[in-house]
């Protein structure tokens, strides 16, 4: 695997496949994406070059917004106009956030394009990558910050009915990067991006248990192929907060194999457990709460914290204390969704019911299992190792500076598990009963 800020190897396949069939603990065949990395300061030239090359009589679609106009849209745009390539640029306001209604308004714009490029993180890439799926016609992504992990993986965050859902989108052909639009991005960006691909340590072991008490899907492929670049940012995340070229380019290439960790597994399993549903549940709160979220990976941080006191308290539970409660606590939970959940009461029922049959099933399988699951759990960092990470990046990470209030973080906490299908630590917890316990601690660490 090639490092992508070698400026002298300007196209490569981000992923090999004989390496991937050699660190593959599963023995399926796993879908290897097809995402080439163009990284050279002259990325958006080679960007339009290829454009012109291949849809010189199409015409293409531009996505960016307000902010990433500035920072690479502007000229990515004016190198198009250069080519006389036919274009329409959609700008988006800086606050967009990407929900079906966009989503389906991008939709109705990309009629009649042959290609969407997007240039932006987070909302952008969502909203460019399941359009592009969408209408059947490729994507190209051109990256502005190193804050979140979905530029190459095969799922879009979309708002869906008001409930956040990971939705299958194919990753772009092309991710064109200007390290120093990278390097540029500001600093909560990267400290959202730092947080995003931390998350790894805790949703791989959220992984590994649902995989060990149900479905056995579980491969150490996807976190094998993000540990080559993890060095270069997590013992040095002061470097971060510095802006050391080395460090930031780091964790955007931790953060592009992130994204092919979860295109490997062909779910968001090995970057995204418990902890991001409490960065999910917030971001859904908003229109219940009138609460502005903050940025994703900053919110997932906190989940993180969250996360490594439940694997904490589990790994000191013994398997005497377990208890029979599944029916108990999945029929409260079921009773809680409309006083949490309000107008969106429905949806989120819908998706919780999906784990109905496992929820139930927690009961046997935690006690049959339970010795494996303590050697599981004991592996995880402890809360303070993963806040002093944190906190070395210069985020100070509390709960006031977040804008989170102590009693929406404890809703989140021991609500969170219902909005999505998959079992994590937060399941396991409730069940064990040292969910709340949990819950008032990160409060007490992060306040
Ligand atoms: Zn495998
Ligand atoms: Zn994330």
């Amino acid at each position: 695997m090639s490092s992508v800020n070698n400026k002298h190897l300007p196209r490569h396949l981000i992923v090999d496949a004989k390496k991937c069939k050699a660190l593959c603990s599963c023995g399926y065949e796993h879908k290897i994406p097809s995402v080439k990395v163009v990284s050279t300061e002259d990325a958006y030239s080679v960007l339009a070059k290829d454009c012109a090359k291949i849809y010189a009589k199409e015409s293409v679609l531009l996505l960016d917004d307000e902010n990433t106009h500035l920072a690479a849209g502007a000229l990515v745009s004016e190198l198009l106009e250069k080519r006389s390539l036919a274009y329409q640029l959609v700008r988006l306001p800086g606050d967009s956030v990407a929900t079906d209604k966009l989503a389906e308004q991008i939709y109705d714009l990309s009629t009649g394009h042959s290609l969407i490029i997007a240039v932006g993180a987070g909302t952008i890439n969502d909203l460019g990558k399941y359009v592009s799926d969408k209408r059947g016609i490729p994507y190209w992504s051109v990256p502005t910050a190193p804050s979140m992990n979905g530029y190459t993986s095969s799922i879009a965050g979309i708002k869906v009915k008001g409930v956040k859902r990971t939705l299958p989108a194919l990753p772009p052909q092309f991710i064109y990067v200007d390290p120093q639009a990278i390097q540029n991005a500001p600093l909560k960006l990267r400290q959202a991006g730092f947080c995003d691909v931390l998350a790894k340590s805790v949703s791989d072991l959220d992984w590994q248990t649902e995989s060990l008490l149900f479905n056995g899907t579980y491969c150490s492929l996807p976190s094998a192929i993000v540990n080559d670049s993890e060095s270069t940012y997590i013992n040095h995340p002061e470097k971060i907060h510095q802006g050391d070229p080395e460090a930031v380019l780091g964790l955007f290439e931790g953060l592009l194999y992130s994204g092919v960790a979860m295109s490997l597994a062909g779910s968001s399993a090995p970057a995204s457990g418990g902890e991001h549903l409490i960065s999910h549940f917030l971001d859904m709160r908003e229109n219940l709460t009138g609460i502005e979220p903050n940025l994703h990976g900053i919110q997932v941080g906190a989940g993180v914290v969250l996360s490594a006191v439940c694997y904490q308290k589990l790994a000191a539970t013994e398997e005497k204390e377990l208890k029979n409660r599944a029916k108990k606590i999945f029929e409260a939970d079921v009773r809680n969704i409309p006083s949490v959940w309000g107008n969106l009461a429905s949806e989120v029922e819908k998706q919780f019911l999906k784990k109905r049959d496992r929820l139930l099933q927690l009961d046997a399988a935690l006690s049959i299992n339970w010795q494996k699951l303590k050697v599981l759990f004991s592996k995880v960092g402890t809360p303070d190792f993963f806040i002093d990470l944190i906190r070395r990046t210069g985020l100070e990470m509390t709960l006031p500076s977040l804008g989170i209030s102590k009693d929406e973080f404890f809703l989140a906490a021991i609500s969170a598990r219902t909005i999505r299908d998959r079992i994590t630590v937060l399941d396991i917890s409730a069940h064990t009963g040292i969910l709340k316990g949990a819950a008032k601690e990160t409060i007490e660490m992060l306040s």
